[in-house]
């Protein structure tokens, strides 16, 4: 019987895991990776190895989703914002009795120079910027920008990689780009539009960095929206590397030792 990994998907992460699965020897033998991604988007990247689209119906579609499928292990690797996905995977994979990991990419940390203001949530980041006027670069995606729709002595520039969706601030200039960006590239955006305060949730990783690199160099304050917490008791690996060792049991389709930590 060919084993089966289910990766939760829609990171370049979850991309290059697929890959790596794909890639791995024993796929050859039978194990097959399956990547899910919730259908936000509507030109995905491509993905290696099988792609099923659109939601689960909740933490109980998932467990059923996972007993149907014959999945013996679950990579929710969703990114660090997608709260309500992780807090179903981790329940769905407990209810189906299927061994789970979360891939979750480190925080940022900020470095002397910074000028990081840290806040919980978008409405937080949108009380942050009440003062008045002035030009605000939002990279914080394409949902959740009604945070900010009541601000209208601000000038907002709004990087996504789809457009937004109404409510927006009356004030606003999209600019549709997908990463990853250079940190000259950001700099001369961050000039070339006056920008003076950044909003950027934690994401990490590299492919969004760069504009905190050019943010310091220019001296500018930044509003970071910082993660949700991670269920309690969930297993976290920082990488695709800590991924591929911990479900080294089910790609070489063997029994683990170590129950806690291992499918
Ligand atoms: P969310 O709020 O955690 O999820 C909302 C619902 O979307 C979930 O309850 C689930 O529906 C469905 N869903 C989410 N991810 C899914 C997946 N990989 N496969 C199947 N269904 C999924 O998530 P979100 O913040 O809207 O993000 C949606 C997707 O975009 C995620 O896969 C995430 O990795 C990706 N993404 C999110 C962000 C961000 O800032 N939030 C940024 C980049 C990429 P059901 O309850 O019906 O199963």
């Amino acid at each position: 019987m060919p084993r089966h990994v289910l990766v939760l998907g829609g990171t370049a992460e979850a991309r290059r895991l697929a890959a790596a699965l794909v890639a791995h020897p024993a796929h050859a033998a039978g194990f097959r990776v399956t990547t899910s991604l919730a259908g936000r988007t509507a030109r995905p990247e491509a993905v290696p190895g099988e792609v099923r689209t659109g939601g689960f119906g909740g933490a109980e579609g998932l467990a059923r989703w996972l007993r149907a499928h014959r999945v013996d292990a679950l990579v929710d690797a969703t990114h660090p914002f997608a709260a309500s996905i992780t807090a179903h995977a981790a329940r769905a994979a407990a209810a189906a009795g299927v061994p789970a990991v979360v891939l979750r990419r480190p925080g940022w940390r900020p470095v002397p120079g910074d000028r990081w203001y840290d806040v919980p949530s978008l409405a937080a980041a949108a009380e942050a910027l009440a003062g008045p006027g002035g030009r605000v670069f939002l990279t914080t995606g394409r949902l959740g920008l009604a945070a900010f729709a009541h601000l209208t002595d601000r000038h907002f520039l709004v990087r996504s990689v789809e457009r937004p969706d109404p409510p927006l601030p009356p004030h606003t200039e999209v600019l549709l780009a997908r990463g990853p960006f250079t940190v000259d590239g950001e700099r001369e955006l961050l000039r070339a539009h006056r920008i003076d305060v950044l909003v950027t949730k934690d994401s990490g990783g590299e492919a969004t960095a760069a504009k905190l690199t050019a943010a310091r160099e220019l001296g500018l304050p930044v509003v970071v929206v910082r993660r949700p917490a991670l269920p309690a008791g969930v297993t976290a690996v920082p990488d695709v590397t800590a991924v591929l060792r911990w479900l080294d049991p089910v790609t070489a389709g063997q029994g683990c030792g170590a129950a806690d930590t291992c499918p």
